[in-house]
């Protein structure tokens, strides 16, 4: 069974018919990683096999603005965020000067790639859910139960923390910092305070102490207590984790005990799932370009963005290599699931083809014929080729608009892989003159031969093509090898590329011809 369907199933059997919410969220510390993509997927994967399965839902996504800023990502200024450093992150100025404030800047690229990856969660930020006073019941039974939260830490992850320690950051109300104040008592309505120089290592307080009330958005939760508190203030029934947070003694257990313990609710149905690589490596989020979910985003159409997200079991690892064979091999993937499901399979592969259609065309998903990627990007290169012509004839039959449509998409998505990720050997430009290289007599001859071939056919097709190399390796006694790199190396100036019959035959004839001739002399 596919995984969002098991995990559907096991959901409503604990938790029943509904309403429920599903949460998930990110802190907008910088641009975002495409790693935290597949949190979303999967919640948003849930939500939609829930509904199916029905189990009303709603699916809440909380972009995290509340918390400090406590590491300075690579790509921006540090002279000028160095001083924002311990501050929340919806009060420190937006990189372009445009946006509301630094989260807010984050925020908006990461939405629209949400947006495109077709899940539409509802957006609220964590600044709302403080200032609206939800979390004001959980800080006051965090403060008043700091010794069961001091105990919940020793016992579960080992941490001990002092017999004074508080669980509550509050406001500098000097300096506006948030990682740098330490809370030493409360009364029942206040918070006395010291705002440290040295509390952490990442950002320095102005040593001012103050007394002020923790609630309605003047202080915010440490995030383990934080975790269990938005589970109570949203009333959340489904959230899963990346499984670094899963582990035995991890957050996640922390905040599960302080959820049952301290606050008196039932933590919600754990989904925990595996790491999104970046060519084998985990993500970082301070490194900046080559991984971001914008740039990754903008290598695939909706449906195949989404194949990328929820393809593989939650249990697995996702390894992405955007440089190498990831991209097309993806492309292929899809269509093989689009061929199985269009010929009524029903296997796993079938439905995750429908879980990347958007729920609202399940019941209609268009068919157009699917052209293989690796080949739509070599015929996007060649010159005076008419892509949809070639396609027809691959098809056998005129194309109709979703065929069109589909090209057209794949073109747009090609043109952007080519300049970016693109492995060098899926580029090339046909070489107007003649590349300076060194060809030996066989291989001289070989292409002599072939000029022949061409000399005597009028309309040559990739399948001729084809089977003459085929022979002429035969009649001249050359190797496969040494007969393709002399046909690269004299048009694109390479050792290899797109399959040699077809290349050929879509070069313009009397090029060809020339080409041939001028290089066998
Ligand atoms: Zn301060």
């Amino acid at each position: 069974m596919f995984w969002a369907d098991k995990i559907a199933k096991e959901i409503k059997k604990e938790r029943g018919d509904g309403p429920l919410i599903i949460r998930d969220e990110k802190t907008m510390s910088g641009r975002v990683h495409i790693g935290s993509m597949r949190g979303v997927a999967i919640h948003g994967a849930l939500g939609e096999a829930l509904t199916e399965h029905g189990v009303e839902n709603e699916y809440h996504y909380e972009i995290n603005d509340f918390d400090p800023m406590d590491g300075l990502p690579s790509y921006l200024d540090a002279d000028v965020y160095a001083p924002h450093m311990g501050k929340q992150l919806k009060d420190i100025p937006s990189p372009d000067g445009k946006a509301k404030n630094y989260a807010e800047y984050f925020a908006g690229e990461f939405m629209e790639v949400i947006e495109k990856s077709g899940y539409i969660p509802k957006f609220y930020r964590a600044s709302e859910l403080y200032l609206s006073g939800k979390m004001d019941p959980y800080i006051k039974m965090a403060l008043e139960g700091a010794d069961k939260i001091r105990k919940i830490y020793k016992e579960v992850s080992g941490s001990e923390k002092s017999e004074d320690w508080l669980p509550l950051n509050v406001v500098c109300e000097k300096c506006g910092k948030i990682g740098t104040t330490k809370v030493t008592s409360f009364d029942g309505e206040k918070v006395a305070y010291s705002c440290l120089k040295d509390m952490v290592k990442w950002a320095e307080g102005c040593g001012h102490e103050g007394s002020v009330s923790p609630f309605g958005g003047n202080a915010k939760l440490p995030w383990k207590p934080e975790w269990a508190a938005k589970w109570g203030a949203m009333n959340v029934s489904v959230e899963g984790a990346g499984k670094d947070h899963s582990t035995r003694g991890g957050s996640r257990d922390v905040a599960n005990r302080i959820a049952k313990e301290v606050f008196d609710i039932t933590p919600p149905f754990d989904v925990p799932y595996e790491f999104f690589l970046i060519g084998g490596k985990k993500m970082s989020s301070s490194k900046g370009s080559g991984s971001t979910s914008r740039e990754i985003s903008e290598l695939f159409p909706m449906e195949i963005f989404r194949l990328l997200l929820i393809g593989k079991d939650i249990n697995k690892q996702i390894n992405f290599s955007p440089d190498g064979e990831t991209v097309p091999v993806l492309y292929d993937q899809y269509d093989t699931i689009a061929r199985k499901f269009e010929a009524g399979e029903e296997d796993d592969f079938a439905r995750l083809y429908e879980y990347c259609q958007l729920p609202s065309v399940r019941s209609d998903i268009p068919k157009p014929y699917l052209t293989r990627f690796s080949h739509l990007a070599y015929m996007s290169q060649m010159p005076h080729v008419d892509v949809y012509k070639e396609i027809a004839e691959m098809k056998e039959s005129d194309l109709v608009e979703v065929d069109k449509k589909n090209i057209e998409e794949r073109l747009h998505y090609i043109k952007q892989w080519l300049s970016t990720y693109a492995p060098e050997r899926y580029k090339f430009e046909i070489q107007e003159t003649l590349p300076d290289m060194e060809l030996s007599d066989i291989q001289k001859k070989a292409l002599g031969v072939l000029a022949d071939f061409v000399e005597e056919h009028k309309e040559i097709t990739g399948q001729m093509m084809h089977e003459r190399l085929h022979a002429i390796k035969k009649e001249v006694g050359i190797e496969p090898k040494d007969l393709f790199t002399a046909i690269y190396g004299i048009f694109l100036n390479k050792d290899s590329g797109p399959k040699g019959g077809w290349f050929l035959s879509v070069l313009d004839q009397e090029f060809l011809l020339k080409r041939l001739r001028e290089a066998s002399k």
